[in-house]
C-alpha cells in the first residue's frame, strides 16, 4: 500500500512493504549514501547503537554450528563497507547494547518509534561519525491499516532509526529448525540496515535494473535479502532456511552490492 501525504520519510519494512509517511521533525541528519560510502568522504566512522526494551533483548551468543549469532549482521555490514575507508563499530554481545527500562507500548506507530528513539538514542550522526540506531521492541508495528502482526522490522526514512518487533521474531521459532528465530532476527536486521544505507534505490542509485518498483525499495532477486517477499514472517523464515548457511554468509546479492560499491 502507499500513503500519499506531506511525506518526507518512507518506512520500509521486512514484512509489510508499506510506504508510510510523516514529517521528519528535528531528527538529526543522517549522511547520504554517497557521504556514507565514498572512501574520501568526511565520514570516518560508522557506528551501530543497539538498545532493547524489556522482554525484547536481541539473540546473541552461540548459535551452534552457525557460529556467533551476530556474525551474520557483522559479515554483511562489513561487506557493504568494504573498501570504503570507514571504521565500523558493531555491537555483537548484550554487554555492548543497552537494556532500556521503558517500552513505547504494545503497538507502535512510526511517530511513536521516533519519539522513543529521541529519548534514548545516545549518538546521533555527526559529519565525521555516522551512526545508526536500532531498537528491539516488545511491540507490534501499527500503520494506517492497523496493527501488523507479521511485520518483523522497519527502517524509518533517512533518520537512521531501525525498529525490530520481537514478538513477531519470536513467533518464527521452530522445533524442526533450531535457532531459526535467531537467523530471522539477523536477516531482518540486515534487511533494515540495507534500507537505512540506501537500498534499493533508497538513496543509492541502482546500477542495474533490479529495483522491484511495485514494492518500493526492494530487489527483484529472490536470493537477495532485499527481496520484497521476505516481507511476511513466513517468507523470511523460508529465506533464512534457504540462504543462510552460516554466520559468514553474504546475503546481499550481486546487484545490491554493486549499487553500494559504485558509491565508493
Ligand atoms: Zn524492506
Ligand atoms: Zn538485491
Amino acid at each position: 500500500m502507499r500513503t500519499l501525504s506531506l511525506s518526507v520519510l518512507a518506512v520500509w519494512c521486512l514484512s509489510c512493504g508499506s510506504n508510510s509517511a510523516m514529517d521528519a521533525g528535528a531528527t538529526p541528519r543522517q549522511p547520504t549514501p554517497q557521504e556514507l560510502f565514498k572512501a574520501s568522504s568526511a565520514v570516518k566512522s560508522v557506528t551501530v547503537e543497539i538498545d532493547y526494551a524489556p522482554n525484547a533483548a536481541p539473540y546473541t551468543g552461540s548459535a551452534g554450528t552457525f557460529g556467533d549469532t551476530f556474525g551474520l549482521f557483522v559479515t554483511n555490514a562489513q561487506r557493504l563497507f568494504m573498501s570504503s575507508n570507514k571504521t565500523l563499530t558493531l555491537p555483537t554481545q548484550l554487554s555492548e547494547m543497552e537494556a532500556l527500562t521503558q517500552t513505547p507500548g504494545a503497538q507502535v506507530t512510526t511517530q511513536q518509534i521516533l519519539a522513543f528513539a529521541a529519548l534514548h538514542r545516545g549518538t546521533p550522526s555527526t559529519t565525521a561519525a555516522a551512526s545508526f540506531y536500532v531498537l528491539f521492541l516488545d511491540s507490534y508495528f501499527q500503520d494506517d491499516s492497523g496493527v501488523r502482526m507479521d511485520v518483523l522490522g522497519v527502517s524509518i526514512g533517512n533518520t537512521g532509526v531501525i525498529a525490530l518487533f520481537k514478538p513477531v521474531i519470536k513467533s518464527t521459532r521452530s522445533t524442526l529448525f533450531p535457532n531459526l528465530e535467531r537467523f530471522v532476527e539477523q536477516t531482518t536486521l540486515v534487511h533494515e540496515f540495507g534500507h537505512a544505507v540506501g537500498l534499493v534505490n533508497n538513496g543509492a542509485p541502482t546500477t542495474t535494473a533490479h529495483q522491484d518498483t511495485a514494492h518500493g525499495a526492494h530487489c527483484t532477486n529472490d536470493a537477495c535479502v532485499m527481496y520484497w517477499q521476505n516481507e511476511g514472517a513466513a517468507a523470511a523464515v523460508d529465506f533464512a532456511r534457504r540462504y543462510v548457511t552460516s554466520g559468514t554468509t553474504v546475503i546481499f546479492a550481486a546487484d545490491c552490492l554493486a549499487d553500494i560499491d559504485a558509491l565508493k
